[in-house]
């Protein structure tokens, strides 16, 4: 779903926008509450974080960089680029005269859990994963011809249980056969066994444009007062879930993931996105979900029907957890 605000939309949330005051002391901040919602001046917010920017296309896209890191917006629109890698905003850019909004929501949990990463408290580690199959039982999920999504999952999730092994983590599955596991289940699984992560792990299928749409997406849980990605945008408004708890690190991760992903396997970057899964909602400990390809896409189905693209996808899977983790314990 593309998010496209029209003239007359853009011309009314103008028409509504009011002044707020600034946030930092040293640095302001000029806020603006726009249709309710709460933005931040992007050029504020750049110079206070050592950002430069500049518009690389102008009044449609621009482009913040600094020695750390280099971000990629486009006005009106939700799609950016951080290093490269595609992560989804909650709420499109605006522009109004010479000035850029960005909503302070996307700022707080989107950019700022990426370029100020969390650390872990002093002498904690992460050890165990949560692994979840998606689907399985009288749940095939996605079937493209003899291809059915709960059998790769489930493949998918013991190879990457091999390799994490290997690295050293501690794993444990929600599934190891057949079954069907009730979504509610499967976090509750995770916490039981006192998992630091979990991880569902799905494949997609799509019907329209089944030969040209591929590539690898991680979902991390809809911060509370934003729309998912995957919910046409009239979720917005919905509340706080137990999983909301971990914003930071869940963004954080699907980052680490999608990084991965995206640079060591064939694959096109769909980007990090947000919903509220059943799965991430309730989860106690930070929690994302893989769509690691398309089973609807031939090429692409083909090849994560192989044990050799599979081995591919969880080494870059480990990778990004290796790289999360070592982020994560540098505090130490
Ligand atoms: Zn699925």
């Amino acid at each position: 779903m593309r998010l496209v605000l029209s003239s007359v939309v853009l011309t009314w949330l103008l028409q509504v926008a009011q002044p707020l005051c600034s946030y930092g002391a040293s640095h302001a901040v000029e806020e603006m509450r726009i249709a309710g919602r709460e933005y931040a001046r992007l050029s504020d917010w750049a110079k206070k974080n050592d950002f430069t920017v500049h518009w690389t296309r102008r009044d449609e896209a621009l482009e913040l960089s600094s020695s750390a890191a280099r971000v990629l917006l486009q006005i009106h629109s939700p799609e950016a680029q951080l290093d490269g890698v595609a992560v989804r905003l909650l709420f499109p850019l605006i522009q109004q005269g010479e000035t850029v909004w960005i909503s302070l929501l996307d700022l707080k949990t989107t950019f700022e859990p990426l370029l100020f990463p969390p650390r872990l408290k002093p002498g904690a580690q992460l050890k165990s994963i949560c692994l979840d199959p998606g689907h399985g039982g009288k749940d095939p999920g996605n079937q493209v011809g003899s291809s059915q999504e709960k059998k790769l999952t489930l493949l998918l999730s013991q190879e990457l249980q091999a390799q994490l092994k290997r690295a050293g983590w501690k794993v444990s599955l929600t599934r190891t056969r057949d079954n069907f596991v009730e979504l509610p289940s499967r976090p509750e699984i995770a916490r039981h066994r006192n998992a630091d992560l979990f991880i569902s792990v799905h494949f997609n299928s799509i019907a329209a444009s089944a030969n040209s749409v591929k590539g690898a997406e991680v979902y991390c849980l809809t911060p509370a007062g934003a729309p998912s990605t995957n919910a046409g945008g009239d979720d917005a408004g919905a509340g706080w879930f137990a999983g909301n708890r971990y914003n930071d690190q869940n963004m954080f991760l699907a980052y680490e993931l999608q990084k991965n992903l995206t640079r060591k396997v064939p694959t096109d970057d769909r980007g990090v996105h947000r919903a509220r899964f059943w799965v991430l909602r309730d989860a106690v400990m930070p929690a994302v979900l893989i769509e690691a390809g398309f089973l609807s896409n031939p090429t692409e189905g083909r090849k994560i029907a192989s044990p050799a693209y599979r081995r591919q996808l969880a080494s870059a899977i480990v990778d990004g957890l290796s790289a999360y983790r070592s982020s994560m314990e540098r505090g130490l």
